[in-house]
């Protein structure tokens, strides 16, 4: 008998239909003996619905005034699904109960449409197991200092059920998803990419900063802070699949190194088209320069990427650096118009066509030439490298965006992660 807490997407509570089979799943699950805990998101397209219509009376809903009712209309997704699926439980013969986020409480701090959980309390949550009940409780949401409805920003719901996770400190969290697990790269791009049965929490952490959609990264970085035991898996199975078989299928995220890592020097191919390059050419080289450049980005509150400076010829060089794609408009102006001319800078240049691909792996920890081995691959292809970043257990490079695909490609080749052709 486990502490177990499974997380449902949208897609699966999509219809009745879909939510009566989210049912018959966890009643399977209680039946054989586990304490279960649920956290579902809102039937799909329905977060994008409400939002929608509090967009048609006011397009703009910048001001906190306006965002807490972006909160307050958002949140009512998750409360119809968790009452939905309560319902569809007790039809199963299952006692199940309901909670909304403030009814647990789950208490976040105020930052309207992405608060962050402070803390989660778990005392309603055990009396409800202990006396035999399902508790659903909703994800994506919680509640502030003040009693003001908050919602965790999109695809929150992940987050909440790690959350949970960790406040009951349940053995495994399964996030059931509409893809079976974590692959190697997106198949949408290399139809080799592979399933993976384990991933290390560094790598998933690096995937998903680094452009993999499958979780959310605060689900991530929750995970590894509260050493949460997470599990990516198809909630296409049939419900009445072998527990024990489902147990054991998806792609764990694990915490040790153990020999059952799969013992691969890279483990996945991460690539992202949201960024956009900007360089600023002949600015003077002396201290304080990438500070008053990047300082006075940081103060339009852009975020910053990777950051190249070239040598310098004659005291002048060029400091390239890439930016949400989103920003990029900004920041070419705040280049132009202020550091530009303060800097007495040459010119600026701007380029949003670009894309980051990326090689993860903790094996890079222990091997040496495995950029290298990156770069030939790419160079084999043709491709221009733009920007190098590395970490411990990661290397991207920058590279125009229409060559994304091709070097995806090339990269899982090279580095052997094309499933074996059958
Ligand atoms: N329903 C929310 C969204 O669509 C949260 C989630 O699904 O994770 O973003
Ligand atoms: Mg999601």
């Amino acid at each position: 008998m486990a502490l177990i807490v499974h997380k449902y997407g949208g897609t699966s509570m999509g219809s009745t239909e879909r939510i009566r089979n989210v049912a018959k799943r966890v009643a399977k699950w209680a039946r054989a003996g586990h304490r279960m805990v649920v956290v579902p998101s809102a039937m799909s397209g329905e977060t994008n619905r409400l939002l929608g219509l509090a967009k048609e009376l006011l397009p703009d809903a910048h001001d906190p005034a306006a965002q807490r009712e972006l909160d307050m209309i958002a949140s009512t997704g998750e409360q119809v699904s968790v009452g939905l699926l309560a319902l569809a439980l007790q039809a199963e013969g299952q006692p199940a109960v309901s909670y909304a986020g403030w009814q647990v409480p789950v208490k976040t701090n105020s930052a309207y449409t992405k608060a962050r959980i402070e803390s989660i309390d778990d005392a309603r949550i055990n009396a409800d197991l202990d006396a035999g009940r399902v508790v659903i409780i909703t994800g994506f949401q919680g509640i502030d200092s003040l009693g003001h409805i908050t919602t965790l920003g999109r695809g929150g719901s992940d987050t909440s059920a790690v959350a949970v996770a960790a406040a009951i400190k349940a053995d495994e969290c399964l996030i059931y998803t509409d893809v079976d697990g974590v692959y190697t790269t997106d198949p949408r791009v290399v139809p080799e990419a592979r399933r993976l049965q384990t991933i290390s929490f560094e790598e998933m952490l690096e995937m998903a900063s680094l452009g993999s959609k499958v979780l959310q990264i605060r689900s991530v970085e929750f995970a590894g802070k509260y050493r949460v035991p997470l599990r990516v898996l198809s909630s296409f199975t049939p419900w009445d699949i072998d527990l024990a078989e489902e147990a054991k299928s998806g792609t764990l995220i694990t915490f040790e190194e153990d020999e059952k890592m799969e013992k691969a020097v890279v483990s996945g191919i991460a690539f992202n088209r949201d960024e956009a390059k900007v360089t600023i050419l002949g600015v003077p080289d002396k201290p304080g320069i990438a500070y008053q450049i990047l300082g006075a980005v940081a103060e339009a509150n852009i975020d910053v990427d990777v950051i190249i400076q070239n040598v310098s010829h004659d005291g002048r060089t060029d400091f390239s650096f890439t930016v949400p794609r989103a920003d990029y408009k900004r920041v070419m102006e705040l280049l132009e118009t202020k550091v530009q001319p303060e800097l007495g800078a040459s010119k600026v240049m701007g380029d949003a066509k670009i894309c980051k691909v990326s090689i993860v792996g903790i094996g890079m920890k222990s091997h040496v030439g495995v950029a290298a081995k990156m770069f030939r691959a790419l160079s084999e292809d043709g491709i221009n490298i733009q920007m190098i970043s590395t970490s411990e257990i990661k290397t991207s490079v920058v590279i125009d965006e229409k060559y994304m695909e091709l070097a995806v490609r090339a990269l899982h080749r090279a580095f052997d992660l094309d499933a074996p052709s059958a």
